[in-house]
């Protein structure tokens, strides 16, 4: 059972989910060798884990068993439950947590997948999401993978993680008034402004296909921040026509390969951004993944202020992000 609580001072909501210490803690237990880590994600030990939700696998291979590429399950461990509602500054905990295994191999990072592994993982997020905007329970879902230590994993294989969240609890921030306001005073979408301006200079781009575009924000908080966008105006990533998922998954793939290569040993966090299931504002709203390197901690300033404190100007980030050989 969880709780959320919102604070009263900061009107930030907290997730307060007890179970969670229980976790498996892999990168914890430095001393257990790996190979005594029974990692509960690999291959033949689909046992170990709550029954799947969605899969990709074998025609021929049944549910929860071995002979598949991509598998969704239930979190063991929960931070919301599917539980009843509540009112004011404490509610229940509801919504729903899933882990999407990424491979059924024992890889630790996605750039290890060929592109059609990769593009079968993006298929996976999309499916997911398309359901659960269409069963209508959830006002909000957050997409994201916490990659090595420093970006909060538990666990090395590679698995994202997808928190949606009760109908009546909107928790999350929704950047849909910023996307409304911008367009307001400026004409334009903040991200498509962005795509614009990268057809007449480099600037902050870091690469661009047909349909995507990668570029390190204006005011990115974390050095090498970059996200990818889709260069047509769309507000929700369950909605893009599943062809270009093949061109997507391509493009993603080498911008983490590019962070990689600059960055040693990277951790990072990707987060999907797509707009709330049941905004009224979501036509203003351009889907978008942020990928996040952490390579400090956030510190006194940042948490005592909000404000983030980037020792990388943005611009030359793109110019070593846009060199870096891959
Ligand atoms: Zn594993
Ligand atoms: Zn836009």
């Amino acid at each position: 059972m969880s709780e959320l609580r919102r604070n009263p001072v900061t009107g930030q909501w907290v997730i307060l989910a007890e179970n969670r210490v229980e976790r498996p803690q892999e990168f914890a237990f430095q001393e257990v060798a790996l190979e005594d880590f029974q990692c509960p994600f690999c291959e033949g030990r689909e046992q170990r884990t709550p029954g799947e939700t969605l899969a990709i696998r074998d025609a021929t291979s049944e549910r929860d068993g071995p002979n598949w590429r991509v598998r969704v399950v239930p979190n063991k461990f929960p931070v919301l439950d599917a539980t009843s509602n509540g009112a004011g500054n404490i509610m229940p905990g509801v919504g729903l947590h899933e882990i999407i295994i990424e491979s059924p191999r024992h890889l630790t990072s996605v750039t290890q997948l060929t592109d059609g592994e990769f593009a079968e993982v993006l298929l996976t997020y999309h499916r997911r999401l398309d359901e659960l905007a269409n069963q209508k329970k959830s006002a909000q879902a957050t997409l994201f993978k916490n990659s090595g230590p420093m970006g909060g994993a538990t666990l090395s294989h590679i698995h994202s993680q997808l928190i949606a969240t009760g109908a009546a609890s909107a928790i999350l921030i929704d950047r849909g008034p910023a996307f409304e306001q911008h367009a307001a005073e400026h004409g334009e979408c903040p991200i498509c402004e962005e795509v614009q301006e990268s057809e007449k200079r480099e600037g902050r781009i870091v690469a661009a296909t047909e349909h995507f575009a990668a570029y390190c924000p204006l005011a990115a908080r974390f050095a090498y921040e970059m996200w990818v966008v889709p260069r047509e105006h769309a507000p929700y990533f369950h909605r893009l026509d599943a062809s270009l998922l093949a061109e997507l998954a391509g493009f993603f793939r080498q911008m983490l390969v590019k962070l990689e290569a600059i960055v040693k040993l990277p951790a990072y966090n990707y987060i999907v951004h797509s707009a709330p299931f049941d905004s009224a504002r979501a036509n203003h709203y351009h889907w978008h993944i942020e990928i996040l390197p952490r390579i400090t901690n956030l510190a006194g300033f940042e948490l005592g202020s909000g404000c983030f404190i980037n020792a990388v100007y943005p611009e030359k980030a793109a110019a070593t992000l846009r060199n870096a050989k891959v």
